[in-house]
């Protein structure tokens, strides 16, 4: 049995007051909280490292995490948790880049860089109009109380963009491509709500990466709790009446039981539990001779070819090796055949640039990498099951590295309370 972290006294103990089924961001925040509580506590991990959904490898000299994403230093969990500047952060620059087809166009915040934004004005991105929305919407998402915007009537967020006076131009070349990739939808069906609380942690937080990719969250959070508390590879293969079985036959006895599995050990150990449907998204990484872009920015692209792309070496030069580029670039769905050979040619496109010469480093599909959010769907759910169990995971929140770190709190809440009166 591997152990995260140096530890002697856990190794032989198998009765614990809660076990943790999956060392995700849920169930790293679960097994924190419950520690805080004074509970012991033991987190099973199938993986041979902590992270779940957030991983990063390295693969032939460069750090490639599994599927591109961004961190929200904005997040009320993330402040809570962590001390980012031991992730040592770099920042995207703030707005990106659209490809319409024939040019690219600099979106800029206009609550942040509005001179800027009056020249995306000029340029024929956005009109007077819509730049008022836009300062508008972002003005109220960054003051309100999440709480208010928690309390909203629910709606589509295409529906709610065209309430706020937007024009369905500025949706389909602005927000369609920039959210599309946030919801992992095209339709803008996501729940408004969400996108609010999306859109309020953009406007008072910095998107950026950690130096050593996004695994490097998890592994933070874990490097917290006592060590040995995380055992990795310990595949929980079924529910007991009072614990665990652990890869078909030691059991590991616990008074409570949390499964932050991800969704599809979810369902195998607890049948019968609803859970949302989920999102498929694959990355390519190329690496290429030299960097097609040079500046650490996010490009999404109108006509649909790609989520988005950016260079990450521009952010961190360490991510390839010595005079090289790596470029993420995100579609929806999977690696299906000659998808590649089209994200290169839009790539080509979008940089403007020769990508023939581009080496094809990984293509990295999640299935399972976001819940469906529509609208009406509540922003948390009960994480209590009964007869001792519970469970914690984005499906019971939002599917956000927020989202996440919130079940796994609201599942030790529930937890410690019920064990205080057992
Ligand atoms: C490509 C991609 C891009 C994303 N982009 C963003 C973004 O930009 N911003 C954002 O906020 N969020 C983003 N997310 C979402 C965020 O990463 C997830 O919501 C979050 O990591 C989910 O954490 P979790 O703990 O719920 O589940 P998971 O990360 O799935 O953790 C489940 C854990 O359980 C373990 N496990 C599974 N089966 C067993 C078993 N039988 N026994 C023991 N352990 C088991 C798994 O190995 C895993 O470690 C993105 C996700 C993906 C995939």
């Amino acid at each position: 049995m591997a152990q995260s972290g140096a530890n002697g006294g856990r190794r032989g103990r198998t009765e614990w007051d809660v076990v943790v089924v999956g060392a995700g961001l849920a169930g790293l925040a679960c097994a924190h909280d419950l520690l805080a509580d004074g509970l012991s506590v033991r987190v099973l991990e199938a993986g041979d490292r902590v992270g779940g959904r957030m991983r990063t490898d390295r693969v032939d000299g460069c750090v490639v995490d599994r599927g591109f994403q961004v961190f929200n230093t904005a997040y009320p969990q993330v402040r809570r948790r962590l001390r980012l500047r031991n992730l040592r952060l770099r920042a995207f620059t703030p707005g990106f880049l659209v490809h319409t087809g024939n040019r690219r166009l600099r979106f800029a915040d206009p609550t942040r860089a509005p001179g800027a934004a009056l020249r995306g004005v000029a340029e024929g991105l956005a009109g007077p109009r819509d730049l008022a929305a836009l300062a508008a919407l972002t003005t109220w998402d960054a003051l309100a109380p999440a709480a208010l915007t928690a309390r909203r009537r629910d709606t589509g967020t295409r529906r709610a963009l065209r309430a706020a006076g937007f024009t369905d131009g500025f949706v389909e070349r602005f927000f369609r491509p920039f959210l599309s990739a946030v919801f992992l939808e095209e339709d803008l069906e996501t729940s408004a709500r969400f996108f609010h609380l999306v859109w309020r942690s953009m406007a008072r937080g910095t998107i950026c990466l950690p130096a050593d990719g996004i695994g490097a969250v998890p592994e933070l959070l874990a490097a917290a709790l006592p060590p040995g508390t995380v055992a990795l590879e310990e595949p929980v293969t079924a529910l007991t009446g009072d614990g665990v079985t652990v890869e078909g036959e030691r059991t590991v006895t616990a008074r409570a039981v949390a499964v932050a599995a991800g969704p599809a050990t979810t369902a195998r150990l607890l049948p019968g539990l609803a859970l949302p449907p989920y999102r498929t998204v694959t990355t390519y990484h190329h690496v290429a001779p030299r960097s097609p872009l040079r500046e650490p920015t996010l490009v999404t692209d109108t006509r649909r070819r790609f989520l988005n792309t950016c260079v990450l070496t521009e952010l961190h030069p360490h991510h390839a090796p010595r005079g090289h580029a790596l470029v993420a670039t995100s579609v929806l769905g999977g690696d299906t055949p000659g998808r590649e050979r089209a994200v290169r040619e839009a790539l080509a496109d979008c940089y403007e640039t020769d990508t023939a010469d581009w080496d094809r480093l990984t293509a990295r599909t999640v299935e399972q990498a976001l819940p469906a959010m529509p609208a009406g769907m509540p922003l948390s759910r009960r994480t209590r099951l009964g007869g001792g169990r519970y469970v914690c995971g984005d499906h019971r929140a939002t599917g956000s590295v927020q989202g996440a770190l919130a079940s796994g709190a609201r599942a030790a809440r529930e937890i410690a309370a019920d064990l205080a009166h057992r």
